[in-house]
């Protein structure tokens, strides 16, 4: 399973300096107050070496990088595929599972 970098802001921590939003603005934009509004899709390779120097400038340590698998899309019973995640879909809310038979 391919791995990825996403983006993460601890709102406590940050303090909205905004040097994040400066250094990556492809995946960091600021609200009204100054704080980062973060992309939450993986980091995509080309801009891996700037979400890194974001991190590293971030004066209150408030930015990290996670490592998350990369959802793939999986195949289910029916032939079709799910968005995401790793193991196929449930049943539609409000439905339960039949059960299975007895022997
Ligand atoms: S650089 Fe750090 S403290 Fe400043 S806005 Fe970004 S996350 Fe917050």
């Amino acid at each position: 399973m391919a791995m990825a970098d996403t983006i993460r802001v601890n709102p406590i921590e940050c303090t909205g300096h905004g040097v994040c939003a400066e250094l990556l603005p492809e995946l960091i934009s600021l609200d009204e107050w100054g704080y980062p509004l973060i992309d939450p899709r993986p980091v995509p390779p080309a801009l891996d070496r700037d979400a890194r120097r974001a991190v590293a400038a971030c004066p209150a340590l408030a930015l990290k990088l996670t490592r998350s698998e990369k959802a793939q899309p999986v195949r289910n019973s029916a032939g079709s595929f799910s968005p995401g995640g790793t193991h196929p879909p449930g049943p539609p809310l409000g439905r339960t599972p039949p059960e299975p038979p007895d022997n």
